[in-house]
């Protein structure tokens, strides 16, 4: 059984330089708000696996995982059902400077749950939709557009522009 991990201690595992260990965590992860949707994580963690390897002064971590996303699709508002996969990369060396230091990990200990949380974020695809080709719903009557059919349509209007233009005689 995986263990429900927000912080892990790194330095726990006592790996001296070049050594590594692989862990298999459940992370939890909030819901979140995403294009104007609310999107959740079933059972609100998930399964991660972790790679730790201590550098020579620091460490190099790799988070990896899966997860269905549960909410609507961004264009018809049915059930989405998306997959999102995962894999993420830190490295942490103390005195290496900003870019070589991890904000996740403080002094030992690693904020897996912030951690996977901007990771997932940043795996989401531009659009959460039921599928690719979703239709979505019409913008005259709100009907969803892949039950409707091809043959739902409105009577337009007549735009008013073209009246006036009609009333103008071009010899
Ligand atoms: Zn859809
Ligand atoms: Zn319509």
């Amino acid at each position: 059984m995986a263990h429900r991990t927000d912080l892990f201690d790194v330095g726990a595992l006592r790996l001296s330089s070049g050594e590594g260990r692989r862990l298999e965590l459940d992370v939890p992860v909030d819901g979140f708000d995403f294009g104007g949707q609310r999107y959740s994580i079933p059972g609100g963690q998930v399964a991660a696996i972790l790679d730790v390897a201590h550098t020579t002064s620091g460490y190099a971590l790799r988070l990896r995982f899966q997860t269905a996303l549960v909410g609507p699709c961004m264009r018809c508002l049915e059930p989405a059902g998306h997959e999102v996969e995962v894999d993420a990369r830190e490295i942490d060396q103390p005195g290496g400077g900003e870019e070589l230091s991890s904000p996740y990990l403080e002094a030992d200990e690693l904020d897996l749950k912030a951690w996977a949380r901007d990771a997932l974020a940043l795996a989401l695809p531009t659009q959460i939709v039921c599928r690719e080709d979703c239709l979505g719903l019409c913008a005259v009557c709100g009907e969803d557009l892949n039950e409707a059919g091809p043959d739902h349509a409105h009577e337009h209007e007549p735009d008013p522009r073209w009246a006036a233009l009609r009333e103008l005689k071009l010899d």
